[in-house]
């Protein structure tokens, strides 16, 4: 008898179970997919479609359609709660759904705990679908005035978001805002002092402020204040700050990692809930704690996939190995990159059109099932 799969969001750790969706239909069995959208938004070009270099379209995955199209169900909805023991997830509209083999890829969020007021014109990088409200209303500002963006966050995503909102507004705006990085005590301070100067450098030769002074303790629409009570004025701020794996795991008590993530075994699977897998941001993979980068959800597709199906078949489940150092490249918002693989560096031209060529080169691949 078939069996139902459930996946909890289509994100990069997906692509390929998705892609191949109609394969579990074939061989008898039922797919349903939960997402909040019927889009899934690849954040690698989200800081670009902030910055006009790409449009939504290029950026996304039509995964309702894509589901439905190979005899899969989609439910638009936001997955809350799931109980392993009676095999059902619960959604915040108040829905249930059943299964039988689950797989998680519901991503990551970022903590709003820091604002203090109703929070107007402040935004968080993700999900990446809201950079689409952020460039509208930062468009709409710099219309009437010079104003003032600050950008919470002193890791890779705060300095493409700084970036890209300078090409935004410099190729695009009227007035051309201050931009403002709250980078708490040191800014890049996971990468090594060559990779942080050439970022700094591209950033504050355009007139990007980068603050090095302490974390930020709380926003407010109008300004951001640090720990040591030093005040600052903003018209318009983005929360770049430290993501954290989806909450559904800590709601259902289910065994995490200490940063609240799925706790995944070499199979990316639950050790307690052998029905139930995961990838991307949202897990703790057990034996070596992964960085929340994309890379590693696109390199776990191919194993998700297999072992997804090898539970709904009863086959055997193959391990994931998350291979060595992996190449970065980021986006500076004025047609350059810093592109970054173990000793080597460079920057300028070529790094934005490698990082532009792969980007696409992905989109393209998963796209053309649609
Ligand atoms: C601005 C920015 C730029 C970045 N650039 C890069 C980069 O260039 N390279 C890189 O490697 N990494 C980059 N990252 C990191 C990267 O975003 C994450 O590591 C990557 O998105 C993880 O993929 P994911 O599929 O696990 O999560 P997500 O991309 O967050 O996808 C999760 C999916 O699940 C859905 N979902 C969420 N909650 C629920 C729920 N409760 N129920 C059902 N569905 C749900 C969402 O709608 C979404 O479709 C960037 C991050 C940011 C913020």
């Amino acid at each position: 008898m078939g069996k139902h799969l459930v996946l909890v969001g289509g994100g990069h750790a997906h692509m390929v179970t998705l892609a191949n969706l109609h394969k579990f239909v074939e061989k008898g069995h039922n797919v349903t997919v939960i997402g909040p959208s019927a889009y899934h938004y690849y954040s690698g070009m989200g800081p670009g479609m902030l910055g006009k270099i790409y449009t939504p379209d290029d950026i996304r995955f039509a995964t309702k359609h894509v589901v439905e199209k190979q005899g899969g169900t989609f439910v638009l909805g936001k997955a809350v709660r799931v109980d392993p023991g009676v095999k059902t997830i619960f959604l915040k509209s108040g829905e249930t759904v059943s299964y039988d083999v689950l797989s998680f890829n519901a991503g990551s969020y970022v903590p709003l705990t820091n604002v203090k007021d109703n929070g107007k014109d402040i935004y968080s990088v993700k999900p990446i679908e809201k950079l689409i409200d952020a460039q509208a209303r930062i468009m709409e500002l710099v219309s009437k005035k010079k104003i003032i963006v600050s950008i919470i966050g002193g890791g890779p995503s705060a300095a493409e978001i700084a970036g890209n909102v300078w090409g935004l507004t410099r190729n695009y705006g009227q007035n051309m805002p201050a931009i403002r990085i709250f980078a708490g005590k040191k800014f890049m301070s996971r990468f090594p002092g060559n990779v942080r100067r050439k970022v700094a450098e591209s950033l504050t030769k355009r007139g990007i402020e980068i603050l090095e002074q302490g974390y930020v303790k709380e926003v407010k629409t109008d300004h951001v204040t640090l720990e040591s009570g030093v005040s600052y004025n903003t018209d318009f701020t983005f929360l770049a700050l430290g993501v954290k794996p989806s909450p559904i795991f800590e709601e259902s008590g289910m065994p995490t990692g200490p940063d609240g993530g799925l706790l995944v075994n070499k199979y990316l699977q639950s050790p307690k809930y052998p029905g139930i897998f995961g990838g991307g941001d949202c897990i703790y993979f057990k034996d070596q704690p992964l960085d929340k980068v994309g890379v590693y959800a696109v390199r776990e597709n191919p194993v998700l996939y297999h072992n997804l199906m090898a539970a709904v078949e009863g086959t055997d489940l193959m391990p994931f190995d998350p291979g060595g150092d992996y190449l970065l490249i980021f986006n500076m918002g004025d047609g350059t990159g810093v592109l970054r693989k173990k000793w080597i560096l460079f920057e300028g031209r070529p790094a934005f059109i490698i990082k532009d060529y792969i980007d696409r080169k992905f989109m393209k691949k998963f796209q053309s099932i649609e």
